[in-house]
């Protein structure tokens, strides 16, 4: 078995792109806690090579996961025997890839190579030179540069905003939503007053590309690629959960311990450099106000914490700023969000980006999971970029100005 897999790697290798060829995506429904436990169970049944795409959460709450064609009728059967419900939400994942494809050769401006966000950041910087520069903070375990966009209209230190997009690289739809904000702050800056008087006020960094390895290895190995790309000492499985490894309840419930597991927390807090050089990034500037950190999917606007039940101590102010950002967010095509923290809305997830940063002291950090809801997952149509980054821009204004508002 592990020689038939050593021997599938190499012809990844030599070939080209992992397929998905008759891997389901499949929607499992818990009728009660006892089932729910059931399904928990399938993330420890390791033959099955499962994916995740949205974890085990409550009752209420359906489980989105890609089934491997080998395994797939296997899983049914477990299902079933259990009188488990669930639904096929991708009959084919291969079929989907090569729409999307398709979609991208068809369309050669837009908007997802890594290639083509460097030299869009270059550019951006290159035409607007009294309002962005780049600055690299550090590189990738492959020797990337962590390239980060700052928004400045003057001033030493001034109060500071970070958005980031695309630290699991899977999730294509934040790094093109990443770039179109980089675009309107340039195009409304002394245009739209909102997000002029912040300007005047504060600065703005941008990390469009947070995983620039696994951003790569989608584009050229492997689509479905979440992690980091940083080999794990004593095992074959490559990479490190970039939101599971950050020093804050690091190493406890909700990441795992396993190199080969989609959510695992890494040897130590920090331990990648992609993480790592945000750290020092956010710590020696010392006066960052608000962190937004942006995923996909399943519409949803999460504040701390998520490795801890108790409250933060903003919880109020933070909850209904975050009940007007999705409200401005849903004014224009009515996409509907949840919001809460993230222990109570998606699932106890230790070592998150958010909660380290909120431990911080910056008060507004906020986690958005992006469109949609499972219907394509994160195969996210190219005709829906677009409409999600103007949707999204929404939230994060009221957010900023908000923040801004507060900021003396
Ligand atoms: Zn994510």
């Amino acid at each position: 078995m592990r020689g038939l897999i050593a021997l599938t790697t190499l012809f990844v290798a030599v070939l080209g792109k992992e397929t998905f060829e008759g891997h389901q995506v499949l929607r499992i429904v818990a009728k009660d806690e006892t089932q729910l436990s059931l399904i928990k169970n399938l993330e420890d049944m390791v033959e099955f090579e499962l994916d995740f795409w949205r974890g085990v959460t409550d009752v209420a709450t359906p489980v989105d996961v890609r089934v491997p064609f080998h395994s797939l009728q296997s899983v049914k059967i477990h299902l079933e025997s259990q009188d488990i419900e669930y639904v096929i939400m991708i009959e084919d994942l291969q079929v989907m890839l090569d729409e999307e494809q398709q979609e991208m050769e068809s369309n050669r401006h837009c908007c997802t190579e890594l290639n083509y966000i460097y030299s869009f950041q270059d550019m951006l910087v290159a035409e607007n030179p009294n309002l962005v520069s780049k600055i690299v903070i550090g590189q990738s375990y492959e020797g990337r540069p962590l390239n980060v966009l700052k928004f400045s209209t003057g001033g030493t230190n001034r109060p500071a905003i970070w958005l980031d997009t695309g630290i699991h690289s899977r999730e294509w739809v934040t790094q093109a939503s990443g770039t179109w904000f980089a675009k309107k702050i340039v195009t409304d800056y002394g245009r739209d007053p909102a997000i002029t008087a912040i300007l005047n006020k504060m600065d703005i960094f941008l990390e469009i590309v947070t995983n620039p390895d696994g951003y790569y290895y989608t584009h050229n190995s492997n689509r479905m690629w979440r992690k980091t790309r940083k080999p794990n000492s004593g095992s074959n499985c490559v990479g490190v959960d970039p939101n599971r490894n950050w020093d804050a309840g690091f190493g406890g419930a909700g990441a795992s311990n396993n190199p080969c597991s989609e959510t695992y927390h890494g040897p130590r807090a920090h331990s990648e450099s992609e993480v790592k050089s945000i750290v020092d990034f956010v710590k020696s500037h010392g006066n960052f106000k608000a962190f937004v950190s942006i995923h996909s999917y399943s519409q949803m606007l999460l504040y701390p914490y998520g490795y801890t039940r108790t409250p933060c101590k903003d919880q109020t102010e933070l909850h209904n700023l975050a009940k007007k950002a999705i409200t401005d967010l849903a004014s224009l095509y009515s996409t509907s969000y949840r919001y809460g923290s993230i222990i109570n809305t998606i699932y106890q997830a230790s070592g998150g980006t958010i909660d380290w940063t909120y431990n911080q002291g910056i008060k507004y950090s906020y986690t958005f999971e992006l469109r949609d809801t499972g219907r394509y997952g994160f195969i996210l149509p190219a005709n829906q970029i677009i409409p999600t980054a103007r949707e999204t821009w929404l939230a994060l204004m009221a957010i900023m100005d908000h923040t801004s508002k507060n900021t003396y």
